[in-house]
């Protein structure tokens, strides 16, 4: 052995496109060509599997670089990806979290951490789209240019123009400015251009008086995030209390201190406001980071946000893997939602991974809402986190009388319209005082189901286990699957018995809008649901409508629910609150209220007092009657105390093992064997882990789109023993098909 210091010229690396189960390392040797430019965290392209020239091209993330292998005859690494798409030590630091935690192949968590158009063409030659700047390269006479020329000189005098604009306000065409160029009279750089939709929206008047009690939460919390401490907080407070004014006010305090700020909301089209309000603060600083960005847009936000050109990222749950260094705090808005849970592989908490990162980075998780969730006020009242609480709503505004109104009576009179007399009543007042009013129905569509009056059959999608949903639309009804989105005509006759008795039950948002325009012909109505805001933006663009009074009535589904702030809005009608009650989940009554309160907290924001119509076949109900109080401190000490007794989150935790798959047969056969060998372990080499196992059975939906879908729930600690305890029963079953396959989720949204 040479004594010699040895370059580093061997990657050890992880396959990015290899499964869980085949997910190790493997070293490469680093070409002459590439040392130095291959380093941990890069992102790499090797062959794998079979010989030099047969392997496959794979992608590699480089865990590591040494001087020497204990292998012989190492492969070369053949190329290495834009250093912009390398991780940081942070997030290489996650990649192993995800896959500890989640049961994740590293592929599977680099895709999740890096833009969505960056893994698919690392290794693509691309061109990023480029902008022109043209300036005058040297004096000439004016008179010896031609007419375009002289426009184009004209306009340059000032100093530096960009192609598109001499285009576009002095009508010169490209192709005589590169004649400009060649003849010497302009000179030309080049600059890629960086996308960003949210780029020049209005900047906002920062009017930050605090209250006395929003001074109060400022200022602890500013302690908190300032401390550089790793710490995390909650912030409760009443709808209409200021929160977002409170965490503005901090997050300059952060930025002051020259770090930076994540800010999550549950979903970009139900919280335009808050994004619109954040770019208007922070201007240029901010990036927004959500799903329906093309992927270029993505690529560009992570490309900014590495160059630090961002101090502010605001976003849904994947803005929680955005690149910033040196975080100061990362605050999930309404961190109760059930979208900041992962429903894809990597299965993450958003909330866990804000946790992970404001360790690393010594900063503060700041949780906020009206409506906490269960673990995290528990988490609170146990000063695990500080509870910050914000009790007053701000300014004049008062919380709304709210009226629940019995459809038992309303059935007895035998009415059958969604709409029952107190709600009527309640509309055609404030359609005489012309102030707006917002309906809530749980369900899109006309009807919920068409079934037969004859032999109960119920209409259902070929492929999945689910009633199809009758929907009204311009070229005549059709039935659709809300699940894999199939569609059918409506049979005219039973499909079984052939009797013509076809009858349609329950109601959406399509046959509430129609029960309205009956009711109140003059009233102008929108309804916001998934059906009428397929367009990109047509959210924003009828809520702008609603709230610029253009309509009397706003109809929809839960997107009406969530944080816009309409001034004129003095009355909101829940169509039935019983529907969200009744699923068979351990989360119902915790959904119901968080819902229930949200939609009440919609009415009367400003100086006009507001009311709330609540109609339910179920008066008494505890969790409505707490809603309609706003009362959450007293919910949350009766669903604790149900929580402890039944041993539910956060007094255990859920491991829910998942098998689906396209052939039935087989899902049901890996099931059986995935249960025997659980309960092996368990009875063995694991009988130490306390737990429940239940099942296996089928899931709540069995079947959607043609997969079939089986389940064993293990109720339990999850514990890194409990951990390796999961990770051993996946790699007894590496075999992973279309026809079935194994999927793991730790703590599921529901159950
Ligand atoms: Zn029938
Ligand atoms: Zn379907």
């Amino acid at each position: 052995m040479s004594c010699e210091a040895v370059p580093l010229s061997v990657a050890r690396v992880r396959i990015l496109e290899l499964p869980y189960s085949a997910d190790k390392v493997y070293d490469y040797l680093i070409p002459s060509e590439l040392l130095g430019r291959v380093k941990r965290g890069s992102i790499v392209s090797v062959s794998f599997g079979g010989a030099q020239r047969t392997g496959v091209r794979r992608s590699a993330i480089v865990t590591a670089v040494l001087g020497s292998s204990e292998y012989e005859k190492l492969k070369p690494i053949l190329a290495v990806a834009d250093e912009r798409f390398s991780l940081s030590e942070e997030l290489l630091g996650l990649c192993d979290f995800l896959r500890e935690r989640t049961f994740c192949s590293t592929g599977e968590a680099v895709q999740t951490i890096l833009p969505g158009g960056a893994y698919a063409s690392l290794f693509r030659a691309r061109r990023d789209p480029v902008e022109r700047y043209y300036r005058v390269a040297c004096d000439t006479s004016v008179t010896r240019l031609g007419a375009a020329e002289k426009r184009a000189a004209i306009f340059i005098a000032d100093g530096e123009r960009s192609a598109s604009e001499l285009a576009k306000e002095a009508s010169v065409s490209y192709a005589t400015l590169k004649n400009m160029v060649v003849k010497g009279i302009l000179s030309v750089r080049e600059c890629e251009v960086i996308r960003n939709p949210y780029r020049g929206r209005g900047k906002v008047a920062d009017s930050n008086i605090l209250s006395d009690e929003q001074e109060a939460a400022r200022k602890t919390l500013s302690s908190l995030a300032t401390s550089n401490k790793a710490c995390a907080a909650l912030l409760y407070g009443v709808t209409g209390s200021g929160k977002t004014r409170v965490i503005k006010s901090v997050i300059d305090s952060v930025i002051e201190g020259g770090r930076s700020v994540i800010v999550l909301v549950p979903e970009i089209s139900l919280t335009g406001q808050t994004v619109d309000l954040f770019c208007g603060f922070f201007g240029e600083r901010v990036a927004v980071i959500h799903s329906s960005l093309s992927d270029g847009e993505k690529l560009d936000t992570w490309k900014r946000i590495r160059a630090h050109e961002v101090d502010v990222v605001i976003g849904t749950r994947s803005a929680i893997f955005a690149p910033l260094d040196n975080l100061g705090m990362i605050v999930i808005d309404e961190e109760q939602e059930h979208t900041y849970k992962s429903d894809m592989n990597p299965k993450y908490h958003t909330r866990d991974i804000a946790r992970y990162r404001a360790a690393k980075n010594n900063a503060l998780m700041l949780l906020a809402s009206a409506t906490p969730s269960l673990e995290s006020f528990y988490r609170a009242k146990e000063e695990i986190y500080t509870l910050v609480t914000l009790n007053e709503r701000y300014g004049s505004a008062v919380l709304p009388e709210v009226k629940i109104a019995d459809l038992r009576v309303d059935s007895t009179k035998g009415q059958i319209t969604p709409i029952g007399d107190v709600l009527r009543e309640e509309l055609s007042k404030n359609l005489k005082n012309n102030e707006q009013s917002i309906l809530f129905v749980s369900r899109r569509g006309y009807n919920n189901f068409i079934s037969c009056l004859k032999c109960g059959e119920v209409v259902t999608c070929p492929n999945c286990s689910v009633s199809l949903t009758y929907h009204r639309e311009y070229d005549g009804d059709i039935l659709k699957c809300h699940y894999c989105g199939y569609t059918q005509t409506v049979p005219e006759i039973c499909p079984k018995c052939q009797s013509e008795h076809m009858s349609r039950k329950g109601f959406g948002t399509q046959l509430v809008a129609e029960e309205l325009h009956a009711l109140f012909p003059e009233a102008k109505i929108l309804r916001l649901d998934a059906d009428s805001t397929t367009a990109k933006f047509s959210h924003e663009a009828i809520l702008s409508q609603f709230r610029s009074h253009e309509a009397d009535i706003l109809i929809g589904t839960q997107m009406v629910t969530k944080g816009h702030n309409f001034p004129d809005v003095t009355l909101v009608g829940v169509i039935n609150a019983d529907s969200a009650l009744y699923l068979d989940d351990f989360r119902a009554s915790e959904r119901t209220f968080a819902l229930l309160t949200q939609v009440i907290g919609r009415a009367g924001r400003a100086d006009k007092p507001g009311r709330a119509v609540i109609q339910t076949y179920s008066p008494d109900n505890e969790t409505i009657n707490l809603a309609t109080k706003q009362d959450y401190t007293g919910f949350y000490s009766s669903a604790i105390k149900l929580r402890r007794q039944l041993q539910f989150p956060p007094f255990c935790e859920f491991v829910l093992l998942g098998v689906h798959g396209e052939d039935e047969k087989e899902v049901l056969e890996l099931t059986l064997k995935l249960d025997t060998k659980l309960r092996e372990y368990t009875s063995g080499e694991y009988s130490d882990l306390p737990m429940y196992i239940f099942g296996p059975f089928e899931a709540p939906i069995y079947k959607v789109n043609n997969v079939f879908r089986m389940r064993i729930i293990i109720k339990c600690q999850v514990t890194k023993r409990m951990r390796e305890l999961i990770g051993k029963l996946l790699a007894d079953f590496p075999k992973a098909s279309a026809k079935a396959a194994i999927s793991v989720d730790v703590n599921p949204a529901s159950l």
